[in-house]
C-alpha cells in the first residue's frame, strides 16, 4: 500500500535558495517541453515525453549551462509528468468528462515543487540527506517503513516541505479497528457531517475566524496593488516592500487554514473509520455542486473530495468497509421510520414532518438513518448500483420501496455474503 508521509524541513539559508532554484529548475523544464509538445502537434508529429526528454538532453548544457549546478531530477521529471498530463487529459476527453490541457507553468502562481528520486536521498531520524546541498534537518522522523519510493519538496508560503512515499507493506499498514458500529454519515453544509447516532459535526472555530482574518489580509494586499496601478500606464513596478510584506502574511494565512483543514479532514475520517466497521456515505457529485455559486465556497471549505478521498484509503487501513450509496439515491426526501417519500422536499426545509407516521425528522439526522440503513441486504443494489439517467432512478424507487427496516433484519440469511456483519449488527439491537 502507497502511503505518503510530509514533512516540514528545517533547511539553512543556503539550502532554501537551492529550493527555490530546483523548483524554478522544474517549471522551466515543464515550460520548456510544453512549449515543444504543443510545436510538434501543430506541426503534424506525434510527440512524446521519451522524445522530448531526449532533444533536450542533447542541447541541455550547450544552450542552458546554468543547469549544471542544479540535480538532474529537477530537470529530467517534468517530462514524465507533462506525459502523465496529457494522457490523463485524452483519457478524460475519451471518457468525455470535462478535461483541462496541460498549462504552463507562471512563476508565483503555480506550487513550487521538484522531484527527487528514491536512489538520490536517504533518510536517518529527522536529517534527510538531498543531492547537492547535504543533510537538511527535518521537523519529525518518518512514520513509514518500508520501501522508499520517492519524494517531493514543495513549499507553502515561506515553508519547505518534503512528501515522502512509501510502499509499504500491507499488515504493517493494518491498523487496529476500535469498534463495530454501522454508520450512515450525511455530508453537508451546515454541519459538516450528520451521523445516523444523531451526533452533528461542524467545523472548528479556529477555522472560522481564520475565515475571517482572511478577509481582512486578502483586502490590505488589494489596497496596496490598487495604490501602484496609480502611475503611468506601461511603467513596471516591483512589488513594494510592503505589498510583498502583506502578501507574504496572506499566504501565510491560507498556509494556517490548509493546515486546519487538512487537520479536521484527517481527524474527521480517521474516527469515522476507526469507530465503525461499515460506513455508508452518499456519492456526491462535487463537481455539480460546485456550479452552484452560493453553495461552492461552503463545499471548497469543507473539502468533500478531500474527505472521499481520505476515507477510501483509511478503510483498506482499518479494514473497514465503506460503502457509497447512488447518487439518485432520495436520503433526504425518504422517511427513515415508515418510508414514504416526501417528493416537495426542497433544499431549505432543515427539518420536516412525515404526514404518514407522524413523526418529526431533521433533515440531515434523517438522511443519515436512510444511508445507514443502506447496509442491510436488500438495499446494497442501490448502493452498489453505478449509473444514471432515468434507467437508474426507477431501479433506485423499485428497491427503495422494498427496503425492510434494519432491525427486522435479524436472523434473515440470504446469498449477499454479509452474514458476518449482519451478526454483529443484530448483536447492537
Ligand atoms: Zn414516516
Amino acid at each position: 500500500m502507497q502511503l505518503t508521509h510530509k514533512i516540514a524541513l528545517k533547511p539553512t539559508k543556503e539550502q532554501a535558495d537551492y529550493f527555490q532554484k530546483a523548483a524554478g529548475t522544474s517549471r522551466f523544464v515543464w515550460n520548456w517541453a510544453l512549449a515543444k509538445w504543443k510545436e510538434q502537434y501543430a506541426a503534424g508529429q506525434k510527440p512524446s515525453a521519451m522524445a522530448l526528454k531526449k532533444s533536450f538532453n542533447a542541447i541541455k548544457y550547450k544552450e542552458f549551462p546554468w543547469l549544471m549546478e542544479m540535480h538532474r531530477d529537477s530537470h529530467a521529471q517534468p517530462f514524465a509528468y507533462l506525459g502523465k498530463a496529457w494522457r490523463r487529459f485524452f483519457e478524460e476527453i475519451k471518457a468525455r468528462k470535462p478535461a483541462n490541457e496541460p498549462r504552463f507553468k507562471k512563476k508565483n502562481r503555480s506550487r513550487d515543487s521538484f522531484y527527487v528520486a528514491n536512489d538520490k536521498f536517504s533518510v536517518n531520524e529527522k536529517m534527510i540527506k538531498l543531492p547537492k546541498i547535504g543533510h537538511v534537518t527535518m521537523t519529525e522522523t518518518l512514520r513509514f517503513h518500508g520501501k522508499i519510493l520517492g519524494a517531493t519538496v514543495s513549499r507553502t508560503a515561506d515553508k519547505w516541505f518534503i512528501a515522502i512515499q512509501v510502499d509499504v507493506p500491507q499488515h504493517q499498514a493494518n491498523l487496529k479497528r476500535m469498534g463495530y458500529e454501522i454508520v450512515g454519515v450525511d455530508f453537508g453544509i451546515k454541519s459538516v457531517a450528520t451521523l445516523s447516532t444523531g451526533e452533528c459535526i461542524t467545523t472548528h472555530a479556529p477555522l472560522k475566524s481564520a475565515l475571517r482574518r482572511l478577509k481582512i489580509r486578502g483586502r490590505a494586499v488589494s489596497r496596496k496593488i490598487e495604490a501602484s496601478k496609480k502611475r503611468p500606464k506601461g511603467t513596471f513596478i516591483t512589488p513594494s516592500n510592503n505589498r510583498k510584506k502583506s502578501s507574504l502574511k496572506l499566504a501565510r494565512l491560507h498556509a494556517h487554514i490548509a493546515h486546519l483543514r487538512a487537520d479536521f479532514t484527517h481527524k474527521l475520517t480517521t474516527r469515522l473509520c476507526r469507530e465503525n466497521q461499515v460506513i455508508v456515505i452518499e456519492d456526491l457529485h462535487v463537481a455539480g455542486m460546485l456550479k452552484n455559486v452560493k453553495l461552492a465556497r461552503a463545499i471548497n471549505d469543507v473539502g468533500f473530495g478531500t474527505i472521499r478521498r481520505q476515507l477510501e484509503y483509511k478503510a483498506l487501513r482499518y479494514n473497514t468497509q465503506l460503502m457509497v450509496a447512488d447518487r439518485w439515491y432520495p436520503s433526504s426526501k425518504l422517511c427513515s421510520v415508515c418510508h414514504w417519500k416526501n417528493g416537495t422536499l426542497t433544499l431549505n426545509e432543515r427539518s420536516w414532518h412525515c404526514p404518514h407516521c407522524n413523526t418529526l425528522h431533521d433533515r440531515d439526522v434523517n438522511a443519515a438513518h436512510n444511508l445507514k440503513r443502506l447496509a442491510t441486504e436488500t438495499a446494497l443494489l442501490v448502493a452498489s448500483y453505478v449509473g444514471n439517467g432515468n434507467t437508474a432512478l426507477e431501479r433506485v424507487f423499485n428497491v427503495v420501496e422494498k427496503v425492510t427496516p434494519v432491525r427486522y433484519e435479524c436472523g434473515h440469511k440470504d446469498a449477499s455474503g454479509q452474514e458476518e456483519n449482519r451478526e454483529h449488527f443484530c448483536s447492537h439491537f
